[in-house]
C-alpha cells in the first residue's frame, strides 16, 4: 500500500478519534514494563479512605465507580503485584470493604474495590512520595444519588480485547478429538477463597494443567486450555475457544466455598433451564457473576434462537454432556471424593455452547477441611487428573465415530 501523506493525515485523526473515544485507556504495557506493586495498605481517616500500594514506578491510572455492587475499577497497564494475591480481601475500613488485583487483559492490570457503601473518587492516580512511587486512591462516601449518577455519567462500552493470540490449537495431521480445558477465573477474578487463602484460580489451573499431561499421556485427544497463566477471561471468551477450535469436549475446572463446611467432594454440572436443585441454582448464579468480579458490565444474554437443526444440535450436545458426565462421575468413584449429590444441572453461562458437549466439574469445597487437604496435594491431584483422563478415554472410546465427526460439523456457518 503507497503510504504518503493522505493517510498519515488518516491515521494520524483515526488515532485523535480513538483518544478521544477512549480517555481513559491505558497507554500499552511496553512503556512501563518494569512496574511491580510491592505492598498495599489503607489508611482510614475520619472523612475518607485511602487505599495505597507502594509501586516501582509512575503508571497512568484510570478509576471509574460501577454500581450493583458499589466498586471501584482502577485501570493500570500491566503491573506484577508482588503480593500476598489474598492481601486485600478482608479489611477493617468502614468504606473500602475488600480489594483484589491481577491482570485483566495482555498488557492491563486492574485494582478492584468493593465498596461498604456509595462512595465518590477523590483521588486515583500515581505519584512520588518520601518513601518512593505509589499509587493513591482516596474515596469518601457519597450520597446513593450522587453514586448513581455518576456511574450513570461514565456508563461507556467497555470494550475488552481477547488475549491476542487467541489460544488456537498446533494443527494436527490427525482427526483426534480436541478437548478445550477451562480453569475457571484468573487475574483480577480470584474466585471462591480458602481460610489460609487458598484461592480457587490457583487450585483449577494446576488441575488443569495436571489433567492436559494425563490426557497427553493417554494420546487419544488433543487439548488445549482456555488460559494457561494467571489472566482474567470473560465467560464469553471461554464458549468461543472451544467452539473455535472445534472442541469434540469441553471441560471447566471449578472449586467453590459453602458457609456449610462440612459439605464436601466434588460435583458435576451440566447446563439445563432449570435448575437441579437449590444449590445447583445458586452456584450457578455465582460462576456467572465472574465477568461482574472484574468490572464488566453483566448484560443479559441474549438467548439463542435457532431452527430446527440448532436445536436438534442442541439437544445432541446436551445428551453428550449427560452421558460425559456421569462417565466422570463413575471414574470419580475411585478417587473416593464426590458430593453426596454429584450430578447435577443449572443454567451455566459457560456451559452454553449449543454445539460442544461441555460439563462443568466442581472439584470440592475449599471451606472443607477435608478438600482442602485433597485439593492442595499433589498426590490427589495427579491422581484425580488421572481418573478424569481415564473418563474422557472411555467417553471417546465409546463415541468413536462421533468424535471423528464432532458435533461441531453442524455449526451454521
Ligand atoms: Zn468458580
Amino acid at each position: 500500500m503507497r503510504r504518503g501523506p493522505p493517510s498519515l493525515l488518516l491515521s494520524a485523526a483515526f488515532g485523535l478519534l480513538l483518544a478521544w473515544r477512549l480517555p481513559e485507556r491505558p497507554v500499552a504495557a511496553e512503556e512501563h514494563k518494569e512496574i511491580s506493586a510491592l505492598a498495599a495498605r489503607i489508611e482510614g481517616l475520619s472523612d475518607r479512605s485511602r487505599l495505597i500500594f507502594d509501586l516501582t514506578g509512575l503508571p497512568p491510572v484510570a478509576a471509574h465507580p460501577v454500581a450493583n455492587p458499589p466498586r471501584i475499577i482502577v485501570d493500570l497497564p500491566e503491573t506484577l503485584f508482588r503480593m500476598e494475591a489474598n492481601a486485600g480481601l478482608s479489611t477493617s475500613d468502614k468504606l473500602i470493604k475488600s480489594y483484589r488485583y491481577g491482570t485483566f487483559a495482555p498488557g492491563r492490570s486492574r485494582v478492584v474495590i468493593d465498596l461498604a457503601g456509595p462512595a465518590k473518587i477523590l483521588k486515583a492516580d500515581s505519584e512520588v512520595a518520601v518513601g518512593g512511587p505509589r499509587l493513591v486512591i482516596e474515596l469518601a462516601p457519597t450520597s446513593a444519588a450522587h453514586f448513581a449518577a455518576t456511574v450513570a455519567e461514565q456508563a461507556r462500552p467497555q470494550p475488552f480485547d481477547p488475549p491476542s493470540p487467541t489460544p488456537q490449537a498446533a494443527q494436527s495431521p490427525t482427526d483426534k478429538p480436541m478437548v478445550v480445558i477451562d480453569p475457571g477465573h484468573g487475574g483480577v477474578d480470584m474466585g471462591a477463597t480458602g481460610k489460609n487463602g487458598e484461592l480457587e484460580k490457583d487450585v483449577v489451573i494446576e488441575f488443569a494443567r495436571a489433567l492436559r499431561h494425563k490426557i497427553e499421556d493417554a494420546g487419544r485427544a488433543r487439548v488445549l486450555l482456555t488460559r494457561d497463566r494467571d489472566t482474567f477471561l470473560p465467560l464469553a471468551e471461554r464458549v468461543r475457544i472451544a467452539r473455535e477450535n472445534n472442541a469434540s469436549l469441553f471441560i471447566s475446572i471449578h472449586a467453590d466455598t459453602l458457609a456449610a463446611t462440612a459439605v464436601e467432594g466434588a460435583t458435576v454440572y451440566t447446563v439445563s433451564e432449570r435448575a437441579s436443585d437449590a444449590v445447583a441454582a445458586r452456584m450457578a448464579e455465582k460462576e456467572n457473576l465472574a465477568d461482574q468480579a472484574a468490572g464488566l458490565e453483566s448484560k443479559a444474554e441474549a438467548e439463542e434462537v435457532g431452527d430446527i437443526l440448532f436445536e436438534l444440535t442442541r439437544r445432541e450436545t446436551r445428551a453428550y454432556s449427560r452421558q460425559f458426565s456421569h462417565s466422570l462421575i463413575s471414574f470419580w468413584k475411585e478417587v473416593g471424593a464426590l458430593n453426596k449429590n454429584p450430578s447435577r444441572s443449572a443454567g451455566f453461562v459457560v456451559l452454553k455452547a449449543f454445539d460442544v458437549p461441555s460439563v462443568l466439574l466442581e472439584l470440592g469445597y475449599l471451606s472443607s477441611d477435608k478438600d482442602l487437604v485433597r485439593l492442595t496435594s499433589q498426590e490427589w491431584r495427579e491422581r484425580a487428573a488421572q481418573k478424569t483422563a481415564d473418563a474422557i478415554d472411555a467417553y471417546f472410546s465409546a463415541h468413536s465415530r462421533e468424535a471423528r465427526a464432532p458435533a461441531g460439523s453442524l455449526r451454521p456457518q
